[in-house]
């Protein structure tokens, strides 16, 4: 049993990981920027240390100030949460060349899934079903034009390094492929250093459908259902749930079942989440995140797990605490991603908490960092919380995210919270009837004109 970990994240996240391991009996270790001194991470840990100033390369991006905080407080492993370094393969070699461990997949697993152009063809391999596009790389713009021809407009380009939405672009037809093509470059080139792209037929109303899994690196692995992700602005999730409300039982025992043989087959250690589009019964593979989600939280309301405590047991090489037999879905849950964003653009709004109060009561859990008199700071992600009810099915969940959100007070910042009070009243939210267009349609009709 590990005695101490160090959590090398900030946010809400990094309580998450505190909370599960004080449950554990494993003391904790906080980093953070000097931004961040008077932060709830740090509050919340048993021990914490400064690593650096307040620009993530400096400080949250920085690997030797990590490994050294470590080697100052005796931590014996490194938990990554979401972003920051933990799908940074070489980070992963690093942490491990020292001695430490890593608490999540291996330094090949990520760099295998990392680059999008391999895992599809990984996961072809292993028999998961794949968008139709190009094989591999598109080298030149005449290669993109034949392909395109080839797929059927409309198609959309990819960064094989991309990740945030960002170094995708669609071409409706053939006159959009040249710059299609080369922006999705120049964003890959720009973002992830790295100009390679492919292309894959754009699916024009699918839903985002991505399947839980997880792995004990043994060769053991199982699934716990799926996530609909469908409500979307710019690619970023505002709004997640599970079960999905398309999926049946069928369905999801079909493509649980090819995800967790696939990671079994790797030998897949932790969590995973295998990403899908999903249109007219059929999945298709487009990505593979090797980390835990922002929105995990609705998985584990559902099966009644806490997917933070397996994380550390296989990093420690127990067993997982449970078999895909046990794995049984209880009611619906959603989570809405609640940021210090101004509507309706959407623009950062950082500053001074004057008044927080979290909902509760029965089937409500409030996942944030905030308190009274805190400051958001300017340099970081803007989601400051999220909101995640449980019910007994999904007219009941809907029922009491309303509730919650009434009860939710963040004075002093513009929040997302209007855009989640005004999508309760829709018809399409309540009957689940959407695609990942939907929400970018409604609110050009809907936010951006009022
Ligand atoms: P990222 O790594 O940037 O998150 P993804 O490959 O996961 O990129 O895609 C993010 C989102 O982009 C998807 O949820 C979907 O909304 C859209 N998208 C990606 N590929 C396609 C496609 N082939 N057809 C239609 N939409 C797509």
């Amino acid at each position: 049993m590990f005695n101490k970990i160090l959590i090398a994240n900030r946010g809400e996240i990094a309580l998450r990981v505190i909370r599960a391991a004080r449950e554990m009996g494993i003391g904790s270790v906080a980093v953070h920027s000097t931004a961040d001194s008077d932060a709830m991470h740090v509050r919340m840990a048993d021990e914490s240390v400064c690593i650096g100033p307040p620009a993530s390369p400096q400080s949250y991006l920085s690997i030797p100030a990590i490994i050294a905080a470590c080697e100052i407080t005796g931590a014996e492993a490194i938990h990554p949460g979401y972003g920051f370094l933990s799908e940074n393969a070489n980070f992963v070699q690093i942490v491990e060349d020292h001695g430490l461990k890593f608490i999540g997949p291996t330094a090949e697993h990520i760099r295998v899934m990392g680059d999008k152009i391999t895992a599809k063809d990984t996961m072809k391999e292993l028999g998961v079903p794949c968008v139709p596009g190009s094989d591999g790389g598109v080298p030149t713009l005449a290669d993109a034009q034949r392909i395109g021809e080839e797929v059927g407009y409309p198609v959309i380009v990819k960064a094989t390094a991309g990740g945030g939405g960002k170094g995708m672009k669609v071409a409706q037809t053939a006159a959009d492929m040249e710059s299609a093509f080369m922006t999705a470059r120049a964003e890959g080139k720009s973002n992830f250093g790295n100009d390679e792209v492919y292309i894959e037929k754009y699916l024009t109303t699918p839903r985002h459908i991505e399947i839980q899994v997880f792995g004990d690196g043994k060769g053991k692995a199982v699934h716990l259902g799926e996530r609909d992700c469908s409500l979307q602005r710019r690619h970023q999730k505002v709004f997640e749930e599970a079960p999905g409300p398309s999926i049946t039982p069928d369905e999801r025992a079909r493509i649980g079942k090819i995800c967790a043989d696939a990671v079994a087959r790797i030998n897949y250690i932790g969590a995973g989440t295998i990403e899908f589009l999903y249109e007219n019964g059929e999945f298709y593979f487009i990505e593979m995140n090797t980390r835990l989600q922002v929105e995990h939280p609705v998985t584990e309301a559902i099966f009644g797990v806490d997917l933070v405590r397996e994380q550390i047991r296989v990093a420690e090489g127990l067993p997982m605490s449970f078999t895909q037999d046990e794995l049984e879905i209880n009611g619906h849950a959603i989570e809405v991603r609640i940021n210090a964003e101004r509507l309706p653009n959407f623009a950062p709004c950082p500053g001074k908490i004057t008044q927080y109060h979290a909902p509760g009561g029965l089937g409500v859990r409030m996942d944030s960092a905030l308190y009274d008199g805190y400051s958001i700071p300017p340099y970081y992600d803007s989601l400051i919380g999220k909101l995640i009810v449980h019910g007994r099915d999904r007219p009941e969940a809907l029922a009491r995210l309303n509730r919650a959100l009434g009860e939710l007070i963040v004075d002093g910042v513009d929040t997302t919270v209007p855009l989640f009070h005004a999508l309760l009243q829709n018809g399409d939210v309540h009957s689940g009837d959407y695609n990942i267009h939907w929400l970018e349609h409604w609110l050009e009709s809907n936010l951006q004109a009022g």
